[in-house]
């Protein structure tokens, strides 16, 4: 049975005071339950003060993303050790504002995936068709070869610090949610994917994530699905009792 994820992903949002703000209202107000497991993924300026405030509280904290190095010349980037060394070891990569504006591609984000598996980090690896995929019946296609693209090199023990977030890049900030039954057929597709690959242990145990407009008022009939296994939560995760809502959809699914 696999443990729902709940993950926030706070983008370039919030000043830092908003920022403390949240997490303080989350900090209070999340007690660590069997069901769910619960994230936020700030800016890289707060999180160490974040990963503070969490310290004897179980939401973990991730970074939105890292580059493929260790140490050097990258300037403006940011590291695993970096990220290690202030307390984090869990990082989100493949987000399709990642591929869109900061032209990350399958190829770059593998050197990612690698460089996060080596520090033994946890990856939230995310994977999306766009519209016009879809429109031209291309979405399955599409997912496999990013899935392919970045994660069918690593070894099959690697799986268990990997879970996947499909989200649809015309659902991100739209409003507009894929139906229960699309997200549905899509985690299925991904858990075949896998199971075709690396077995049916793999594939029963790695969690898939859905993002994409989630909201309090649709968190659970997406959470209800068999393959569903939480979400990856943008602009309703800026919303302390919108998050805490969706938190409760999961852990009443799970
Ligand atoms: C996201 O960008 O990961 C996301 C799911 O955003 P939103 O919930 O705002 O659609």
């Amino acid at each position: 049975m696999r443990k729902k994820l709940v993950a926030g992903n706070w983008k370039m949002n919030l000043s830092f005071r908003e920022a403390l703000d949240l997490t303080a209202k989350l900090r209070s107000e999340f007690h660590p339950s069997d069901k769910v497991d619960v994230a936020i993924a700030p800016s890289f300026p707060y999180l160490y003060p974040i990963v503070k405030m969490l310290e004897d509280n179980e939401i973990n904290v991730l970074a939105q993303n890292m580059h493929w190095a260790d140490f050097g010349a990258y300037t403006g980037e940011v590291s695993a050790p970096m990220l290690r060394s202030v307390g984090v070891n869990s990082v989100i990569l493949g987000h399709s504002e990642r591929r869109l504006y900061f032209h990350e591609t399958p190829e770059i984000l593998q050197k990612k995936v690698n460089r996060a598996i080596l520090e033994d980090f946890h990856v939230i690896f995310c994977i999306g068709e766009k519209w016009e995929d879809r429109k031209a019946g291309k979405h399955i296609e599409v997912i496999q070869n990013q899935i392919a693209g970045s994660l069918f090199k690593l070894e099959l023990q690697d799986w268990n610090l990997i879970t996947l977030a499909y989200e649809p890049v015309w659902a991100i900030g739209t409003g507009q949610t894929a139906s229960p039954e699309q997200a549905q057929e899509m985690h299925s597709f991904i858990r075949r994917l896998i199971k075709n690959k690396y077995g049916s242990e793999t594939a029963n145990q790695v969690r898939i994530l859905y993002g994409g407009s989630v909201k309090p008022g649709n968190a659970a009939e997406l959470f209800a699905q068999p393959d569903i296994d939480g979400g990856l939560i943008g602009g309703a995760s800026l919303k302390a009792n919108d998050f805490l809502a969706i938190i409760q959809a999961a852990k009443e699914a799970g």
